[in-house]
């Protein structure tokens, strides 16, 4: 059965339109980029990960230890994706013609220089060689090769996933993949704080006062800021390490677990924008915001 991480994205575009300002604008782009994607996977769809031993990953959770389930990547695979994307992008908006002829040449050259595999870090290498060439720009960089990325993981990981016993966890990175969280959720059933990883998907919930990024529970340096409008997405900072990540009120939503929360990352943007301009830098990595917008040009 050929998992598409993302089924019901177009249910979720039309709920996050309602939600959010200054997202329709993005939306027949992001459209087209999942449904190139989706037809990507259902044409080559990639193996799952065989179960993992139930009372290893126990031990090694509870010791505090991420179980780093890290999949080598199919080069083919990623830069296929790649390509049908870039070339579903060209059609929403034209002028990007020459930077999607620019992009599949790179890709062409990455494909024919690197292994059948590769690691996760050679890829997103190649992402950040795009940049500084000025082949793409940070926040086209990060969505192409974060849906991507994620698509990947979330194929082969959603099995183990979906199983994994998060209860026992209390680290603020991935129990399964190791990657710190961008995005999650207050849960609607009881408003608990519930990351959901980025790249392979896993959900686990997390203290509300405590930092995931450096540790800090100190009351006063942690908070959060909404925009009016907008209060179903939060901004949560920490001043000790000057990071930032969001969470999406699920209590608002009232969807039960269901919500592609990598759409609603997507709608929201500009509160990205915002903590950036606040002195914040993102504790996932995923940089969103091109520097040229978080220097204010009214200074
Ligand atoms: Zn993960
Ligand atoms: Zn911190």
């Amino acid at each position: 059965m050929t998992i598409l991480p993302h089924k019901n994205y177009r249910e979720e575009i039309d709920r996050c339109i309602r939600l959010y300002d200054n997202f329709s604008e993005a939306v027949p782009f992001v459209e087209k980029a999942y449904s190139a994607l989706n037809e990507y996977i259902l044409e080559n769809p990639i193996e799952a990960a065989a179960p993992l031993d139930e009372m290893k990953v126990y031990e090694t959770l509870q010791k505090g230890q991420s179980l780093n389930c890290n999949p080598l990547l199919d080069t083919s695979a990623v830069i296929g994706m790649l390509k049908k994307v870039s070339l579903a992008m060209n059609k929403t908006n034209p002028i990007l013609k020459t930077t999607v002829k620019v992009l599949e040449e790179a890709s062409d050259r990455f494909l024919a220089e690197k292994p059948e595999k590769i690691e996760r870090n050679e890829f997103m290498e190649f992402r950040d060689d795009l940049v500084k060439e000025n082949v793409l720009e940070q926040d086209m960089a990060t969505f192409l090769f974060s849906i991507i990325i994620s698509s990947f993981y979330r194929q082969y990981l959603q099995p183990v996933s979906e199983v994994l016993r998060t209860d026992i966890w209390e680290g603020g990175d991935c129990p399964l993949c190791g990657e710190k969280p961008h995005f999650g959720m207050l849960r609607s059933s009881d408003g608990a704080k519930q990351f959901e990883c980025w790249l392979c998907g896993t959900r686990w919930v997390y203290s509300r006062v405590k930092c995931p990024y450096c540790g800090n529970e100190e009351r006063e340096e942690l908070g959060y800021f909404s925009v009016e409008g907008m209060e179903t997405c939060r901004v949560y900072f920490c001043r000790q390490c000057c990071q930032y990540y969001k969470i999406f009120d699920g209590r608002k939503l009232k969807m039960d677990g269901a919500e592609i929360l990598t759409i609603h990352n997507l709608a929201t943007l500009t509160h990205d924008l915002l903590a950036r301009r606040e002195g914040f830098s993102p504790g996932s990595g995923l940089e969103w915001v091109n520097q040229s917008e978080i220097v204010d040009r009214h200074d």
